[in-house]
C-alpha cells in the first residue's frame, strides 16, 4: 500500500523545536526586553542567496532558533509595556503548537468539524462574558483592524439595506450618502477601515473629545439615516472610555447603526470591578475586539461582532458550487475563506482561566498601571491621564527631556516603553495587559523607570 520514503513525523525536529521554544522562554527573564544591536547585526545571516537545493530542516530550525532568538523583543515576557497586546497565556501556545500539527482550514464546518466547533463554542462564551447580546454573530479575524473593517462592512450593508441599497450587488456607485461619526480620537485602524470600504477616511464627521479622548456628548451632531456611528471603549493612549451610555441611545435613536472599537478596552466587560467602564456599549449594533491583546493568546486574532448576525453573513459568505455547506460556516462571518483555526486558542485560554480567572488578569494588570502611575507622580513626574484601566501616560518634563528618557529605558533593557504625543504632549506610554506580569515585575521596571528619569532630566 504506502511506499513512504519520509514520515510523516519528523519527531526528532519537533522535539527540537519544543526545547528550543522552552528555553527560549525560559531565558525571558532574565533578558534584557529589547533586542541587543550585535544580536540584530547577526541577523544578515539569514540573507544569503536563495539556495538552490534542500537544507537539513534541523539546520534550518538551527538558524531560526540561534539567530532569530535573541533578536526577538521580549513580547512574551513580564516586562514588556510598548503597545497595548499582551503576551500569550501557555496553554494558549500549547494549544497553538497543537493546531498549527491539526493544520485544518477553518472555513467550512464540514471539512473541519472539530475547530468549528471549538470556535462556535468560544464565540458563545465571549458574548456570554463581554455582555453582548444574545444571537450576536461573530467571526475570528486578524486583528482589531480586520475586525472593524468586518463589522464596519456589516454596519454599511445593514444602514444601506435600510435606505433600499444593496451595497454588496451595486457597490457605492450611485448608493445614498452614508454620513459616518468617529470621535477625534478614534484610532487609525477605524479610518483605514472606513477608506476599505469606500466611506472615505476623511469623508467623516468627527465629534471633538474632552482631556482624556472621550468624545464630548454635547458635541454629538444630529443625525438621520442612513449613518454609522463609531465608537471607543478603551483608547489606546489613554484606556479611556466614550460615552456610551449618553451617545448610544441617542445615536439609535436616530437611526444610526453603533460600531464599537474595542480593541483591549471591551475585555473590561469580563471583570465585575471594571464592567462599570464598559456600561452601555452592549447597546450598541457591532463590536471590534482583540483576543491577541487582552485575552493573552497568540497572534494573530482579532473578533468581529454584529448583534445582527443576517447583516455580517450577507457582508461575508461566499458560495461555489464546489463549496459544501454544513451547521456554522466560520466563513460565512469572515472576509477570509481559508484560515487557520484561531478559535482553538481562545477556547483554550477561556477554557483554562474561567471567568474568575480572566476577571483577576485583567484587574491585575489594571492594579500594575497604578502602581506605575502612583510611582512615576510620587517622583515628581506628571501623569497626563486618568488611569482607568491598564493605560499610564507620562511626561518628564520639557518633549528633548521626555524622549531622552525613554531611548533611556529602552536602552537599559529592564523593561521597554514606546513614546507617544497626548494632546501636544510627548509622553511615555506604558500599557499593561501581560499575564506574566507580576508584581515583581512592575517594582524592577517602575525602579529602572525612576533611575533612568533621574539621571536624564538632570541638566
Ligand atoms: C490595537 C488596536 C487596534 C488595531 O488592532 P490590531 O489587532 O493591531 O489590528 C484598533 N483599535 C484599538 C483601540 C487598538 O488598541
Amino acid at each position: 500500500m504506502t511506499n513512504r520514503t519520509v514520515p510523516i513525523v519528523n519527531r526528532d525536529l519537533l522535539n527540537d523545536a519544543a526545547a528550543r521554544a522552552v528555553r527560549y522562554l525560559e531565558e525571558l527573564p532574565g533578558r534584557r526586553v529589547g533586542p541587543a544591536a550585535e544580536a540584530l547585526s547577526r541577523l544578515s545571516a539569514w540573507d544569503t542567496a536563495l539556495p538552490e537545493g534542500p537544507t537539513d530542516p534541523a539546520e534550518v530550525l538551527r538558524l531560526l532558533d540561534e539567530l532569530g532568538s535573541p533578536a526577538t523583543m521580549a513580547m512574551a515576557g513580564g516586562r514588556f509595556f510598548g503597545f497595548v497586546i499582551g503576551g500569550a497565556l501557555p496553554v494558549t501556545v500549547a494549544a497553538n503548537w497543537l493546531a498549527a500539527a491539526w493544520d485544518q482550514n477553518t472555513g467550512l464546518h464540514t471539512i473541519t468539524p472539530a475547530t468549528a466547533e471549538l470556535e462556535r463554542i468560544a464565540l458563545g462564551w465571549l458574548i456570554n462574558l463581554l455582555g453582548l447580546p444574545l444571537g450576536t454573530g461573530a467571526g475570528y479575524v486578524t486583528g482589531a483592524t480586520v475586525a472593524n473593517f468586518t463589522a464596519l462592512a456589516a454596519a454599511r450593508h445593514a444602514v444601506l439595506k435600510q435606505a433600499g441599497w444593496d451595497v454588496e450587488e451595486h457597490g457605492l456607485f450611485g448608493a445614498p450618502p452614508v454620513t459616518v461619526v468617529v470621535g477625534a480620537e478614534a484610532h487609525p485602524a477605524v479610518v483605514k477601515s472606513l477608506g476599505l470600504l469606500g466611506l472615505g477616511r476623511s469623508r467623516v464627521v468627527t465629534v471633538p473629545v474632552d482631556r482624556q479622548g472621550r468624545m464630548r456628548p454635547d458635541a454629538f451632531p444630529r443625525l438621520a439615516p442612513p449613518a454609522i456611528v463609531c465608537l471607543q471603549a478603551g483608547n489606546v493612549n489613554t484606556g479611556a472610555f466614550d460615552p456610551a451610555a449618553d451617545i448610544v441611545p441617542r445615536a439609535k435613536g436616530a437611526g444610526a447603526w453603533v460600531h464599537v472599537d474595542g480593541a483591549f478596552g471591551l475585555w473590561a466587560a469580563a471583570s465585575p470591578r471594571l464592567a462599570h467602564l464598559a456600561a452601555g456599549f452592549e447597546a450598541a449594533d457591532s463590536w471590534a475586539t482583540d483576543a491577541h491583546k487582552w485575552l493573552n493568546v497568540p497572534y494573530d486574532c482579532g473578533l468581529a461582532f454584529s448583534r445582527d448576525a443576517e447583516a455580517l453573513r450577507a457582508t461575508m459568505a461566499v458560495r461555489a458550487s464546489y463549496l459544501p455547506t454544513g451547521a456554522r460556516d466560520p466563513s460565512d462571518f469572515t472576509p477570509e475563506l481559508s484560515r487557520r483555526a484561531r478559535g482553538v486558542e481562545v477556547w483554550a485560554a477561556l477554557r483554562a482561566l474561567g471567568r474568575a480567572g480572566l476577571a483577576e488578569m485583567l484587574e491585575r494588570n489594571c492594579r500594575h498601571a497604578r502602581r506605575f502611575a502612583e510611582g512615576l507622580a510620587a517622583a515628581g513626574y506628571e501623569v497626563l491621564n486618568e488611569v482607568v484601566l491598564n493605560q499610564v501616560v507620562v511626561s518628564f518634563g520639557a518633549p528633548e527631556v521626555t524622549g531622552r528618557v525613554i531611548n533611556g529605558i529602552q536602552e537599559d533593557g529592564t523593561c521597554w516603553c514606546g513614546s507617544t504625543v497626548w494632546q501636544d504632549r510627548t509622553a511615555m506610554r506604558i500599557s499593561v495587559c501581560s499575564w506574566a506580569t507580576t508584581d515583581d515585575d512592575v517594582e524592577m521596571s517602575l525602579e529602572a523607570m525612576l533611575r533612568i528619569a533621574a539621571s536624564r532630566t538632570r541638566r
